[in-house]
């Protein structure tokens, strides 16, 4: 199984939970609808990652998330995402109507920064992630369509949350493509002070 770290502790998560289309101007940039109920879909422990690998047939995507460590049922933690997408995959599965699991669950599709106790308001949270050192993503809790106490609650209705599980809670404008040798630095901020980054390589 594999591990994240939190406050130099291990963690196993059970699973990641995604929410898709969580930003307004990210959705439109895929000319999806704006959801009225979050998208939920999730990714199993095999998908966590601590490294960046470029995809080898096909580009995979990045998008950029603020992830939420649960510890009994609330938000104990927070750390960089980055949900790996392989796109022409999910336009082929979106079209027909089939689950994404193999454009968004394959291994090393969830990687993960370290994870930090939270104890600023989860409202004053953002991300930013820069590749090659130019900002190409960033936005935060007042973009966000369904915000993570909301989130957890819609979750929690189907999902038993394990501790230790994540909530990656969507993804701003800025998507886009990668290939090996790219250097990517994400930031989660707590009222405009950074929290944690993440430092990869694309491999
Ligand atoms: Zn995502």
């Amino acid at each position: 199984m594999n591990p994240i770290r939190f406050e130099q502790q291990l963690i196993t998560p059970s699973k990641v939970i995604c929410i898709g289309r969580n930003y307004v101007d990210h959705a439109k940039e895929l000319n999806n609808e704006v959801p009225s109920s979050p998208v939920i879909f999730i990714k199993p422990n095999s998908a966590i990652s601590d490294e960046l690998h470029a995809g080898t047939k096909q580009a995979l995507h990045y998008e950029g998330e603020i992830a939420l460590l649960i510890m009994d049922g609330t938000i104990a933690g927070v750390g960089f995402g980055l949900d790996l997408t392989n796109r022409e995959v999910q336009a082929e599965l979106k079209a027909k109507g089939l689950p994404w699991e193999r454009a968004k669950a394959f291994d090393r599709a969830a990687v993960f920064s370290d994870f930090v106790k939270l104890s600023d308001p989860v409202e004053s949270l953002r991300l930013e992630l820069s590749i090659n050192d130019s900002l190409v993503q960033q936005g935060g809790y007042e973009l966000m369509i369904f915000k993570p106490h909301f989130l957890l609650q819609e979750i929690a209705g189907s999902f038993t949350l394990e501790d230790g599980d994540i909530i990656m809670t969507g993804t701003p404008k800025g998507v886009g493509a990668f290939k090996r040798g790219d250097r990517f630095r994400g930031t989660i901020l707590a009222r405009d002070k950074p929290l944690v980054s993440g430092k990869w390589t694309a491999r």
